[in-house]
């Protein structure tokens, strides 16, 4: 008699459905708040990013407030939307293209043209020229980036409009314009070059920040730069300027500077609530690198206990951070690198695996349903995802292609002349900076 083994049951990706486990006590496993088994909506009307990793960060007072979801999308079940949104994508056609970044939830990745990461989405959006709207299912700084590559008669769409980003929200334009006119009393004309062709201070900003902080930079002789290029970007800034003002994510601009050969010592932190940012003008004048005093929370939630602890569990365990992990994390990790770098080093990996990593938990749930042969995990094992990333929905995103099938656009994200004229300035410079590879493509989704 043949004994036939059952195939295993596949992963499940969706990290919803792991939350409302925990909520109704059939899992095990923690999560950060109880409330992300409810319905974003139930968030809409109250001030902050709502539950999930951001939930304690100060939310700015003018961030955008999302108006209420209608009854029907906040009373369907998952099934419902599901079939609602590929109704009204196959009613729209190349009329529309539906981006999802790598953070999002697996009910609302599945309905991606392309998925990516936010510059990679950038792209694929000014692929698609012959598209009337583009709906941009991550945050807000990434639909303003759209908005700067994508044609003037496209409308970029963001379905919920409280989708943040907490880091991005740390740099705020006032507080940057005033950082600069400080650095100018310690440094006089910061347009000015020295003997060595060098002008004191050159700011560069994380792709994860808003037009206006890209725009500030295209001003001042700065430029752009994402997770992948941070290294090659920063000599672009170091052959031009003294120093580099970096900004929001102190820790991006930390690794990458130190992988460079940059000491501690000469980085020191811009708190926009202090005089000269808290250092003295001696350290400013010591300065190679001024890191803006901002974080991401869900890569801060990784600690050096948690990879002790997936190195005891799991001996040969490789570990592999997201660079917007504090230092000490990255330091005690295998490897660091951008979503799209974890991404290929999974794939790459020949022989059976266990991988540990540390970036944002739908990402990496996804990675372990696609990659079976391999044991991937969260280094963190309290399921927290990203507050904002959270907050669309398979509800929001209903709504707004509902809309355009209805000739209604909901939630247009439009950046003003002023400010997108120098923030393309400051990407044009980054994509001349760049290694001659080409860039990484966001990978077409098939399903
Ligand atoms: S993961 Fe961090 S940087 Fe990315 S959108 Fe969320 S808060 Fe912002």
């Amino acid at each position: 008699m043949t004994t036939i083994t059952p195939a295993p049951a596949p992963l499940d990706p969706s990290v919803d459905h792991e939350i409302r486990s925990i909520v109704a006590g059939s899992s095990v496993a923690e999560t950060c708040n109880t409330d992300l088994a409810a319905g974003p909506w139930a968030f809409d009307e109250r001030p902050g990013y709502g539950p999930g990793s951001s939930m304690g960060d100060v939310i700015p007072v003018g961030a955008p407030r999302q108006g209420e979801l209608p009854q029907s999308y906040r009373d369907a079940s998952e099934d419902e939307l599901d079939a609602r949104i590929r109704a009204a994508k196959a009613t729209l056609g190349d009329r529309v293209v539906v981006l999802g970044h790598f953070y999002q939830r697996e009910e609302v990745v599945r309905h991606a043209d392309y998925v990516g990461d936010s510059f990679q989405l950038a792209n694929a959006a000014a692929s698609r020229p012959e598209a009337e709207a583009i709906v941009f299912c991550g945050v807000h700084f990434m639909a303003e980036t759209a908005d700067l590559l994508s044609g003037a008669d496209q409308a970029v769409i963001l379905p919920n409009l409280a989708a943040g980003c907490s880091m991005a929200d740390m740099a705020d334009i006032d507080q940057v314009e005033e950082c600069w006119e400080q650095l100018a009393d310690v440094y006089g004309d910061l347009e000015a070059v020295d003997a060595d062709g060098l002008v004191p201070v050159v700011p560069v900003t994380y792709m994860n920040s808003s037009a206006a902080i890209k725009g500030f930079v295209g001003r001042h002789g700065g430029i752009v730069c994402t997770s992948s290029n941070a290294r090659t970007v920063l000599e672009w800034a170091f052959a031009r300027g003294r120093r580099v003002l970096f900004f929001p994510d102190q820790h991006l601009g930390r690794n990458t500077a130190k992988a460079m050969g940059v000491p501690v010592e000469e980085m020191p932190m811009w708190n926009p609530r202090r005089p000269l940012g808290g250092s003295t003008e001696e350290q400013l004048e010591e300065a190679r690198v001024i890191l803006w005093h901002g974080f991401c929370s869900v890569h801060r939630r990784f600690t050096v206990d948690q990879i002790a602890a997936a190195r005891a569990e799991h001996p040969g365990v490789r570990v592999i951070v997201h660079p917007e992990c504090p230092m000490a994390v990255v330091d005690a990790a295998d490897e660091a690198g951008s979503t799209d770098y974890i991404r290929k080093a999974i794939a790459a990996a020949t022989e059976p695996t266990v991988f540990a990593v540390g970036t944002e938990v739908n990402l990496v749930q996804r990675l372990a349903a696609e990659h079976p042969q391999h044991t991937i995990f969260c280094l963190d094992p309290v399921v927290c995802p990203c507050s904002t990333m959270y907050r669309i929905h398979p509800g929001y995103l209903a709504w707004v292609l509902e809309g355009l099938v209805d000739g209604q656009v909901h939630n247009r994200i439009t950046v003003p002349a002023d400010v997108a004229d120098p923030a393309r300035v400051a990407l044009e410079r980054m994509l001349a900076a760049k290694p001659p590879a080409a860039p990484a493509a966001a990978w077409e989704n098939a399903s």
